[in-house]
């Protein structure tokens, strides 16, 4: 017979691993989809644990500019801060279908528990998600589907509905007893969450997007370091310690200005986008306040466009601490 197949969404997380087990063991050929986002894209290169390959195909899928645009007007609102969950569940249910139809799947699922989030794991969300990926009856959520209407897949009979599960709200206890059960005992830890949950960085996002800042790489940069406007709407990054640091000048290699202190430790400064000399004064003021030397009257400060080798100097009186708190965002 042939290999029927089933999209699984998988976070990196236990219910998705749960979830993608589960269906493997109802005889489907699992592929696993994981999706990122520029706010959830890896930037140090950190291995994270991988599912171990147990017969899963892995898909990675990258949501960019569209992702941006969603974010800017999610249709069914935010969360708590900044995280626009149902359209990202819809979006990336949809690219889902896609595969579906690609591989000729009879279902999506994922692992999702009702209750467990209070946005997006409602009953009515669940279904709105359904209904607006046009995956109606295809979309099934294995860990709690007993309590949700049958499915088609369960309808035909391909999928035993006795053998899903009932799970529902924030206790993680049933979801810990079913790994031990199915012998899942070195699952992935969640992946750290999603950024846009965060209070600071829902500040970022927000006030890069008043700003028209809004690519894939400012989105990217709003995970690190520090963010400043300077008086005249310029956008500063600084990091905060080597590794921000390192990471910072590699991603902006090409792009900006970049600062630092002239033989004194200090910050890397990245300059969005002018290279007229008052702000870049400006700019080297914040980076002389972010040193080992805040506290003389006047600095020297490289910076640099592309190449490091032909850095220019510029002496500059440092910002003091609240002028500095000033331009935080
Ligand atoms: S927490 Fe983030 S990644 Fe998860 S659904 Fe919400 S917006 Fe999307």
């Amino acid at each position: 017979m042939a290999d029927r197949f089933a999209i699984g969404l998988y976070s990196g997380g236990l219910d998705s691993t749960l979830a993608l087990n589960l269906v493997q063991r109802l005889g489907f050929k699992v592929v696993a989809v994981h999706f990122t986002t520029p706010f959830t894209v890896n930037l140090y290169g950190k291995k994270k644990k991988k599912l171990k390959k147990n017969g899963f195909i892995f898909k990675k899928l990258f949501l960019g500019k569209e992702y941006i645009e969603l974010l800017k007007n999610p249709k069914y609102g935010y969360g708590k801060n900044f995280n626009p969950c149902v359209d990202c569940h819809i979006m990336m249910i949809k690219k889902a279908k896609s595969l579906m139809e690609e591989y000729g799947a009879d279902f999506v699922f994922t692992g999702e528990v009702l209750g467990e989030r209070p946005m997006s794991q409602r009953k009515d969300t669940l279904r709105i998600v359904e209904r607006e990926s046009g995956l109606e009856g295809r979309l099934l959520r294995p860990l709690s589907a007993k309590l949700l209407s049958e499915t088609i897949p369960e309808k035909e009979g391909i999928i035993d509905r006795n053998k899903l599960f009932a799970i529902k709200g924030r206790s993680r206890k049933e979801q810990f007893k079913l790994a031990e059960e199915m012998g899942i005992m070195d699952f992935p830890h969640p992946a750290g969450g999603c950024p846009l949950t965060e209070e600071n960085i829902a500040k970022r996002v927000e006030e890069s997007l008043k700003h028209n800042e809004d690519t894939i790489f400012d989105m990217i940069l709003l995970r690190l370091g520090r963010h400043l406007r300077l008086p005249g709407g310029e956008k500063l990054v600084s990091g905060r310690n080597e590794e921000e640091n390192n990471l910072l000048l590699r991603l902006t290699r090409n792009k900006g200005i970049k600062l630092s202190v002239k033989d004194y430790s200090s910050t890397y400064l990245y300059l969005r986008d002018a290279n007229d000399e008052d702000t870049i004064k400006e700019a080297g003021r914040v980076c002389a306040r972010y040193s080992s030397v805040k506290n003389k009257e006047s600095v020297e400060v490289y910076y640099w466009n592309k190449d490091i080798e032909k850095r220019k100097i510029i002496k500059v009186k440092p910002y003091s601490e609240e002028e500095v708190e000033n331009l935080l965002i």
